[in-house]
């Protein structure tokens, strides 16, 4: 059985197990976690969220690209959320790579130079703060008071606040 079948299996054994309910489009604590897709970090274990309490959005890094940007907007000005948590982790796959390397295997593999920025970095803390400025300075975001980074030490389970000065 591949895995995308075995997990459907896994899902009736999960609906089966739940009583049928409806929750509020709108997150119950008003938040929206940005963070990366690593496997490692479940968002919701790590921060004791349940269903239906913050939006969670994930790329590759965690990175505020325009399209985190509309999804912010979208959770801030229709969905009812205020407060915005990055988090960053330990041994990131985006520091991996470099933004030139990457756009040049795209580039000689398929004839294509990719429209999108790579958004690789090596500094953690730093690529924290970038991403607490660009939110912070975003004006499609209405509530900007509220924006805070971490990076989530993957091995340790524990998050550490990176502060901007500002
Ligand atoms: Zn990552």
């Amino acid at each position: 059985m591949d895995t995308i079948d075995q997990l459907l299996e896994n899902n009736r054994a999960f609906a089966d197990g739940l009583a049928e309910r409806h929750l509020s489009v709108e997150p119950s604590r008003q938040l929206a976690v940005v963070t990366c897709m690593d496997s490692r970090l479940d968002v919701f274990a790590a921060l004791g969220l349940g269903d239906g309490e913050a939006h969670v959005l994930r790329n590759a890094g965690g990175v505020i690209t325009d399209d985190m940007i509309r999804s912010l907007a979208i959770s801030q000005r229709r969905l009812g959320t205020r407060d915005v948590m990055l988090i960053h982790h330990t041994d990131c796959g985006m520091q991996k790579l470099t933004d030139d390397g990457f756009r040049t295997e795209l580039l000689e593999t398929t004839g294509v130079a990719p429209a999108f920025a790579i958004e690789s970095f090596k500094d953690i803390e730093e690529n924290v703060r970038q991403s607490i400025r660009r939110v912070r300075t975003s004006p499609f975001i209405p509530h900007r008071d509220n924006v805070r980074g971490f990076v989530y030490d993957v091995d340790t389970h524990r998050l550490r606040e990176i502060e901007v000065d500002e």
